[in-house]
């Protein structure tokens, strides 16, 4: 038998349900195919809100394969346009002052809390928006446009700090942690997390961790120094990972929940660096710090599969992050191109810039797509390690590219701050590093596809 119809499937729209209500609806399509009326009498409660056209065949095809959609939902057009407003009218005031003086953008990062920004996927059990991962994406990459120093304190508050929280802590942990992280705030003060793996001798390979937390019986015992961490001074709570083992290598790590007030621990100097200038990048060191034994995260040494599952969702976010670098960048080079005059005709028609600008456009598009399918497969339960990688990389370079392609297409007004361009390609450069190097992600990708 060959296809033999066009029939349109309804499908509710609930958090969650997409994979059982996929399995339904491809059982119901082969019974629909023989019998099409079955289709609305059986299940006429379906919502209409939520239509995909469906062709459906009775052979030769997978019976997912019909779910592909390239439309937005109404909601998530609204949280991308909330986030696109907000980039504009509270993160480009005082971007490129926040830039300069290296100042950490709290105000900014206050404002985003209570949009429910800084934890977008948390359930709203623990004070969370309940929003999934596609609606993170697309709320990253608006704030990127505009201020990638504000969009990595919400990316690790969102995807390294409380959804680990949130996917491997216990009840007390997230009743006491997870809420306040999640709201951003306590007693109307900020309150973030900070995701501590990277040490002096453990970068990419995060295995070498030499930081060490004793067994003492009720507590363990924290000795040692954290390097490069993204909101350390800012954050009140940091997710710690420390050898308990070293006799037992990546299975003798631990991950802690440690409070920056705890006696012992010391904020070290802020980082002075080439870009995302506002985000405050601290060593964090610990000497002799008490954590007590219920603040460590799961079984006895599951700290380092905590970090690398943790960080697959994170490298989303950085991926969305890169994006938005990418996509800021461009705008502003399209407006430019538009305004700028050059032998008697805005730059724009010159082919050079028009070819530059069309590489630029459709390597957005695929980083965007990467990003979004990325986020779709961890909304729908399915292993994301490698799309996420992919998407990393793809959009770190894309980011890094298209930015030096921005400053050249305004030339030397590309160079001053003012055209905000240069701190788009300053910022572009470390998306490329964090979370995973390139290089890293192309180990990740290229073991996933020759196994
Ligand atoms: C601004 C900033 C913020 C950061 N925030 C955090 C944070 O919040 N929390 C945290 O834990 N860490 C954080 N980091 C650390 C970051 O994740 C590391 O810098 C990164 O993982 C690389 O480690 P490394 O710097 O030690 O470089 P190294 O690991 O020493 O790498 C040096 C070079 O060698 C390459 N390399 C290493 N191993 C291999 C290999 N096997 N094959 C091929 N090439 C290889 C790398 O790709 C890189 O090019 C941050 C870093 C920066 C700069």
């Amino acid at each position: 038998m060959q296809g033999l119809g066009l029939f349109i499937v309804f499908l509710p729209q609930r958090r969650g349900d997409a994979a059982p209500l996929r399995l339904r609806v491809s059982a119901v399509n082969c019974i629909c195919c023989l019998f099409p009326h079955l289709l609305i009498s059986t299940f006429p409660h379906f919502s209409r809100t939520s239509v995909s056209f469906s062709p459906i065949f009775l052979l030769d095809l997978p019976h997912n394969y019909y779910h592909m959609q390239f439309q937005l939902s109404e909601e998530h057009l609204m949280i991308q346009k909330a986030a696109r407003d907000f980039a504009n009218t509270e993160c480009l005031p005082g971007v490129i002052e926040r830039d300069e003086h290296q100042k950490f953008p709290k105000e900014q990062i206050m404002k985003l809390a209570e949009l429910g920004f800084m934890g977008m996927m948390v359930s709203p059990d623990y004070g969370g928006s309940g929003m999934d991962t596609v609606s993170y994406v697309l709320a990253m990459e608006e704030i990127s446009k505009v201020d990638a120093s504000v969009s990595v304190c919400m990316s690790v508050n969102n995807s390294l700090v409380s959804w680990g929280l949130e996917a491997f802590g216990n009840e007390e942990q997230k009743k006491k942690y997870l809420t306040p992280l999640a709201q951003g705030q306590k007693d109307g003060e900020l309150y973030i997390g900070a995701f501590l793996l990277s040490e002096p001798e453990a970068g990419s390979d995060a295995t070498s961790q030499r930081t060490t937390a004793e067994d003492k019986g009720d507590y363990y015992l924290l000795n040692g120094i954290k390097n490069w961490i993204t909101n350390g001074s800012s954050a009140s709570v940091y997710l710690v990972m420390a050898q308990t083992d070293v006799a037992k290598g990546p299975k003798g790590i631990n991950v802690f929940i440690v409070e920056k007030a705890w006696p012992g621990v010391t904020v070290g100097a802020k980082e002075n660096k080439l870009g995302i200038r506002g985000s405050d990048t601290h060593s964090i060191s610990f000497t002799d710090v008490k954590v007590p034994k219920e603040n460590r995260i799961g079984a006895d040494g599951f700290g380092f599969t905590f970090a690398m599952k943790t960080l697959s969702g994170g490298r989303i976010g950085i991926a969305s992050q890169a994006l938005g670098i990418a996509s800021g960048a461009y705008e502003r080079a399209l407006a430019y191109s538009k305004q700028r005059k050059a032998f008697g005709k805005e730059i724009m028609h010159h082919q050079a810039i028009q070819f530059k600008l069309a590489d630029m456009a459709t390597r957005i598009e695929a980083s965007r797509l990467l990003c979004l399918k990325a986020a779709w497969e961890k909304d729908n339960g399915i292993d994301y390690t490698l799309s996420s990688s992919m998407a990393k990389v793809y959009a770190s370079e894309t980011a890094m590219w298209v930015s030096t392609e921005a400053v050249q297409v305004h030339g030397g007004y590309g160079y001053v701050k003012e055209f905000h361009v240069e701190r788009l390609m300053r910022d572009a450069k470390i998306t490329q590093i964090y979370e995973g190097t390139s290089e890293v992600q192309r180990i990740v990708i290229s073991r996933a596809i020759l196994k």
